[in-house]
C-alpha cells in the first residue's frame, strides 16, 4: 500500500555499512520521530551520513502546516530526482504530514520515490530499505531510543489531535488523538535518562489532553508524576498545551514538583471572539484570560509563552488589535507569532475566503512581532538565566550536546 510502482531493486551485498540521511523540517514531533526512525536504520545496521546527496537512503521528514515547509520539502524532492537519473539504487521515502491518505498526485508528481510513509509509519521505509541491502528490520523499531540522545530531549505521549480547528491540516494528517500508554512512556524515559539524558519534554498536538482515551483513565499530571520519580532525571517540560485542556490539577502538579519546568506554552491565536469562533479554537478571549489568571494565582512564577496567528480569513485592522490587547495584558515571555497559511484540506480552505493580502499580512506580522517584544514578561531574563547556568553546569559536568532545544 505505501510503496511506489518502482521496481524493488536490490544492491549487491558489500562490506561497507549502507548509509541513510534523514532529513527534518517541521515540529518538534517532526524531531523525535526522525530521531526514532534514525535509531530504527543503526539498529538494522545502517550507518548516518550527513551527505544527503549520496546517502543510499534517504528520508525527507516533511510538514505542511505551512506553504513555506511545504515548498522547501517539495524543493528537495525535486533536486534528488534530478540528480537520481541513471542511479537507481538509492532509495527515497517521504515521511509525515505532506503524506495523507490520498497519494496519487504526489507519486505522479514524483515517480522516483520509492515509499510515502504517513506520520509514524516508521516499517515500510525499514522494510523497504531492509529489503534493498539484505537486512532484516525486526525488532529494529521496539525501544528505537537513540545511542547518543541529546541531554535534552523529546517523547511523543500522544500523536494526533481532536480539535480541528480550522485554519489546522494536522487531524487530517496525524489523525485522531491517541495517548501511548505511560508504561511505555515511563520505560522509554527511563532509557533515555540511562543514556545521559537529563532533560524531557513530553510531546503531544494538544499534550494536556493526554490520557483521556486510555483506560484506566490517566492524565499529563499522573503521568508528569511517574517520570518524577525516575533518578537521573532533572528537568520535564511538556508542550503544546490546549487552553480547554489545562486543568487545575495538571496546574497544581506543575506547582508542586520541583523537576517540572513551570513554563506553559499557551497558544491563544486571535484576540477577536468572532476569530476565535471562525477559528472554532473553543473558547472566548475572555475565557482565554480567566484560564491564565487561574494559571498566574495556582503558579505565580509561570513563564508563559504563546502562538499567534495574524491575518486569518476575514480579520480586519480592528480585530487584530484585539490580539494586542492580549500581549499587553498577559506580558508572555515569547510570542511565536506565524502568518495565517492557507492550506487546502483545512475547513476553512472549503468554507472561507481568504480575503487578507499578502503583503498587509507580512506587514502586520512584522509590525506585531516587533511591538509583542515591548509586551514581554519581565522575568524572562531571569528565566532564561536560570536555566542557562544549570544546563552550563550540566554541560560542564558530561559532555552532550542539545543545549540550545534545552534553552526554548
Ligand atoms: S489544536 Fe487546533 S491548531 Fe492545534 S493541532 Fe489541533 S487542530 Fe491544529
Amino acid at each position: 500500500m505505501f510503496q511506489s510502482d518502482r521496481p524493488v531493486i536490490r544492491v549487491p551485498i558489500s562490506s561497507k555499512l549502507p548509509s541513510y540521511h534523514v532529513w527534518t523540517v517541521g515540529c518538534q514531533m517532526n524531531t523525535s520521530d526522525s530521531e526514532r526512525l534514525s535509531s530504527g536504520f543503526s539498529n538494522m545496521g545502517f550507518e548516518p551520513t550527513a551527505d544527503i546527496a549520496n546517502a543510499d537512503v534517504v528520508v525527507l521528514n516533511t510538514c505542511v502546516v505551512r506553504q513555506s515547509a511545504e515548498d522547501t520539502a517539495t524543493g528537495l524532492l525535486g533536486r534528488l530526482g534530478k540528480r537520481m537519473k541513471g542511479n537507481d539504487e538509492r532509495m527515497i521515502a517521504v515521511m509525515g504530514c505532506m503524506v495523507g491518505p490520498e497519494q496519487r498526485e504526489l507519486k505522479r508528481r514524483f515517480p522516483y520515490v520509492d515509499v510515502w510513509a504517513r506520520p509514524q509509519e516508521f516499517e515500510p521505509i525499514l522494510e523497504t530499505a531492509g529489503m534493498r541491502h539484505g537486512l532484516d528490520p525486526e525488532g529494529c523499531l521496539s525501544g528505537a531510543v537513540p545511542e547518543n540522545p541529546n541531554i535534552a530531549s523529546f517523547i511523543p505521549i500522544v500523536h494526533g489531535c481532536d480539535k480541528f480547528c480550522t485554519f489546522c491540516i494536522i487531524p487530517y494528517r496525524r489523525g485522531r488523538e491517541n495517548s501511548r500508554s505511560s508504561f511505555d512512556i515511563v520505560h522509554e524515559a527511563e532509557m533515555m535518562v540511562a543514556r545521559g539524558v537529563k532533560d524531557i519534554t513530553l510531546l503531544g498536538q494538544n499534550v494536556d489532553s493526554y490520557g483521556h482515551d486510555l483506560r484506566p483513565r490517566v492524565d499529563l499530571a499522573d503521568l508528569m508524576e511517574q517520570v518524577h520519580e525516575i533518578d537521573g532525571l532533572e528537568r520535564i517540560r511538556f508542550q503544546t498545551s490546549h487552553p480547554n485542556d489545562m486543568s487545575i490539577r495538571i496546574l497544581e502538579v506543575i506547582r508542586d514538583l520541583p523537576k517540572v519546568c513551570e513554563m506553559i506554552n499557551l497558544p491563544f491565536q486571535a484576540g477577536d471572539d468572532t476569530i476565535l469562533a471562525n477559528m472554532r479554537r473553543g473558547y472566548t478571549s475572555g475565557q482565554y484570560l480567566d484560564k491564565i489568571a487561574q494559571i498566574k494565582e495556582i503558579i505565580p512564577d509561570i513563564t508563559l509563552t504563546t502562538d499567534l496567528i495574524v491575518g486569518f480569513t476575514g480579520e480586519t485592522d480592528a480585530q487584530f488589535e484585539r490580539s494586542m490587547d492580549i500581549l499587553r495584558s498577559v506580558e508572555f515571555a515569547k510570542v511565536h507569532t506565524s502568518e495565517y497559511s492557507y492550506r487546502e484540506g483545512t475547513f476553512a480552505s472549503r468554507k472561507m475566503t481568504d480575503d487578507v493580502d499578502r503583503d498587509v499580512r507580512r506587514l502586520v506580522k512584522r509590525q506585531s512581532t516587533s511591538s509583542s517584544g515591548k509586551f514581554k514578561a519581565k522575568t524572562t531574563q531571569n528565566s532564561l538565566a536560570l536555566n542557562l547556568t544549570y544546563l552550563s553546569k550540566v554541560v560542564n559536568e558530561i559532555n552532550y550536546t542539545g543545549v540550545a532545544e534545552a534553552i526554548n
